[in-house]
């Protein structure tokens, strides 16, 4: 079956937010009105079903979807009459569940990773908070661009300026309003549309129905000033644009047009007014959604390697090329099985074709392609360049696999993940939940891959790593919960990385030369410190074959294992480079296995004469106290080595912002509510890796001994 929707009427979204700004709900109207414009005779790129159970059929497919597919045509426009009027004019956006939960970031990065553009929703009482701010980061990382929603603007204490402003000192000064509210807090009525310059009330049940009309006279100074802050701003940010803005010739289709360019170029940040929960101001997102979100054309063509060389490959979003998609979330449908979601990068895959996966190298069957909609699913045909869809019953699969053309292989770009900061020793209260423990623990792992298991080589013990306290702690109530294994755990321990602040140069030798066949390796490397978060960097610089080729991959290898040992304390080595610059061999007694050892000689001697420090992970942290207690917690926050970066009015209570090292934060929640009478709470995540303080250089050596004993 051809196409029905052209590649540029795709939208792939994401929602993201703080936990409980509004995501569920906003996704929910987002759902409802999409479903009431979709409804005009029930045409479908394959065949519906609708196998649910009651409950499931209730409660819609949202809830374990990790996509769903839904049709929107601009309510600017005249709305169709027949199934091919409703077709030409619907764009096809598919929203990609992205998760609320604080220590899920990694699940946030993944599925950034997949969509082209992006809502981001913020409390219009609370502003920024800081989970959104991080996302935001993570959306400019993968450069993702977005919209902003600013919602629940009809409770009390909402606040449209307040928190656009917190938007522009927090995140972004491109960030502009492109409708703004009509009324606040109790007396939020409507939204002005300052493209088309009306009035905007939604009414009916679930506000379905749009009303437009002239904007009341009492705010027409109000819209004005917004209404040329967007013009001003959109000239700013687009060439094109500012010639009509300067000539004052230009028209509703003029200001969508260069806000679709800017937005995708990020210099303009469209930003929304409304209330998802009162059915205000979301159809007019759908539009943004549509008019200026890029499609997967807009976008540069995806990056890969080919397997076997190593090349960098470019694929485009194009039906003709060949087909390449990346899984990006597995998860078992009660209904179907494993459903393995992908988002199709180029060409095309068909039921029943036989695809590579790059990973392991196997060729598995597509059996059966399915799409997921608001209340049903659909069995498909095919899915397209662009689009994103899930295979049913393929095993196998991890998220982050590239599957693809077996005739033309390629390996995406893999997902980063961050190292876990923490680590706890873990054990099953009994004997025999010792092997469930260890499956059940590989499978949280699969699922979150920054939650890490490793067995302390030392002691046999397994531990588990992650990016806080309260990360792991819900790791162990799942295995509790959810698996029924329950388990002793110890105090949770930073992780430190060992580091080096000076450039030196050293010799490593492993000779054995006592009868039979001896041994001869024989390196020099030179270490120098690298930025943070560099991790390693390998370079070998051996001329003239003093060393041969095939013993350079396991000088490599015995650089690796040595940092991961570390050298002062124990902890891994990072943010370091090592040059491999001179050395000698035997014809005979050379061996991988002594060029190996000698590496690890001379990294360990190069490590401990490089004046070397630790690094320490550092923790963003919000507070929110009553204001009476603000001196209390601010004293004892300076106490832990937190730098207190601001301290933000929010009315009766106060927020806090801080740095603070992790190793000094174990336990505050308690603490928090003892200072507060209960009344404070705090936020905290991973921000970055620090130099500890030379004072507490020897007392992390001794400390890291104990552990050890
Ligand atoms: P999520 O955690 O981001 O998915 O947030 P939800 O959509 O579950 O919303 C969290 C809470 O805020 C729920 O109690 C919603 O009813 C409420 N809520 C969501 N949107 C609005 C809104 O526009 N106005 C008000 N007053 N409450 C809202």
């Amino acid at each position: 079956m051809p196409r029905l929707y052209p590649i540029e009427k795709t939208r792939n979204i994401g929602i993201i937010a703080h936990i409980d700004a509004g995501k569920t709900t906003t996704t929910e109207r987002i759902l409802y009105y999409t479903g009431m414009s979709h409804k005009i005779g029930e045409v479908h790129e394959g065949t519906t079903v609708t196998d649910w159970m009651p409950q499931e059929r209730e409660r819609g497919i949202t809830i374990t979807a990790a996509a769903v597919t839904c049709f929107w045509t601009q309510s600017y426009k005249k709305q169709a009459e027949t199934v091919e009027e409703r077709i030409k004019g619907e764009y096809k956006i598919n929203i990609i569940d992205t998760p609320g939960h604080v220590d899920f970031t990694a699940e946030v990065e993944r599925s950034l990773r997949v969509l082209d553009g992006a809502i981001v929703v913020f409390d219009g009482v609370q502003g920024v908070e800081a989970q959104s701010e991080t996302v935001w980061h993570q959306a400019d990382k993968y450069k993702v661009p977005r919209l902003c929603f600013i919602n629940k603007l009809d409770r009390m204490g909402a606040s449209f300026e307040d928190s656009l402003k917190s938007i522009h000192n927090r995140l972004t000064k491109n960030a502009v309003p492109v409708t703004i509210p009509i009324g606040i807090q109790e007396n939020f009525k409507g939204v002005i549309d300052l493209i088309r310059m009306k009035a905007v009330y939604f009414e009916g049940e679930k506000g379905e129905i749009l009303k437009i009309e002239d904007i009341p006279n009492d705010l027409k100074d109000y819209a004005n000033e917004y209404r040329n802050y967007m013009l001003e701003k959109l000239a700013e940010s687009d060439e094109e644009f500012m010639d009509k803005y300067f000539a004052n010739n230009f028209n509703e289709e003029d200001i969508r047009k260069a806000i679709r360019r800017a937005c995708i170029n990020y210099t303009f940040i469209p930003v929304y007014a409304g209330s998802a929960l009162k059915n205000k101001g979301i159809q007019l997102i759908l539009d943004g959604v549509v008019d200026f979100l890029p499609s997967p054309v807009d976008l540069p063509p995806v990056k890969g390697w080919d397997p076997k060389t190593n090349a960098e490959i470019y694929r485009q979003p194009n039906d003709n090329e060949p087909f390449c998609a990346l899984a990006f979330k597995i998860a078992v449908d009660p209904f179907v099985g494993t459903l393995t979601y992908i988002r199709v990068y180029s060409g095309i895959i068909k039921r029943g074709d036989t695809v590579l996966n790059t990973r392991t190298n196997e060729t598995f069957r597509a059996g059966r392609i399915v799409r997921m909609h608001a209340n049903h699913r659909e069995e498909i045909e095919e899915l397209f360049a662009g689009d994103i869809g899930a295979i049913v019953g393929v095993k196998d699969l991890k998220t982050g696999d590239t599957i693809c053309d077996p005739k033309n292989p390629i390996v995406l770009e893999s997902i980063q993940f961050a190292e876990p900061v923490i680590w706890m020793k873990i054990e099953p209260k009994t004997k025999q939940d010792q092997e469930k423990m260890g499956i059940y623990l590989k499978a949280l792992s699969d699922e979150d891959p920054t939650f890490k298991i490793k067995v302390d080589q030392e002691t046999g013990e397994t531990l588990i790593g992650g990016m806080g306290e309260l990360h792991l702690e819900i790791m162990v109530d799942r295995l509790r919960r959810e698996f029924k294994v329950e388990t002793n755990v110890g105090t949770p321990q930073v992780a430190y990385r060992e580091t080096i602040t000076k450039s030196v140069e050293a010799e490593g030798k492993y000779i054995r030369q006592s009868g039979g066949r001896g041994q001869y390796g024989h390196v020099v490397i030179r270490v120098e410190p690298l930025e943070r978060d560099k991790g390693f960097e390998f370079v070998n610089a051996i001329k003239g074959g003093v060393i041969p080729d095939n013993f350079i991959p396991a000088v490599e290898k015995g650089i690796r294992e040595a940092m991961e040992k570390g050298v002062i304390a124990g902890y891994p080595v990072r943010d370091i480079r090592v040059i491999l610059f001179d050395g000698s061999f035997h014809e005979v007694d050379s061996s991988d296995l002594a060029f190996k050892i000698a590496a690890e000689i001379a990294f360990k001697e190069a490590v401990k004469k490089a004046n070397p420090i630790f690094l320490e992970p550092i923790m963003k942290l919000e507070v929110i106290v009553p204001s009476e207690f603000l001196g209390d917690v601010t004293g004892d926050l300076a106490s832990r080595r937190a730098k207190i970066e601001e301290v933000e009015d929010m009315g009766e209570m106060k927020k806090i912002l801080a740095k603070v090292p992790l190793s000094e934060m174990f336990g505050y929640v308690t603490v928090l509510r003892s200072l507060t009478q209960g009344r404070g709470f705090s936020y905290m995540e991973f921000s970055h890796y620090q130099e500890v303080p030379q004072y507490l250089f020897e007392s992390i050596i001794n400390n890291r001994q104990k552990v050890k004993k």
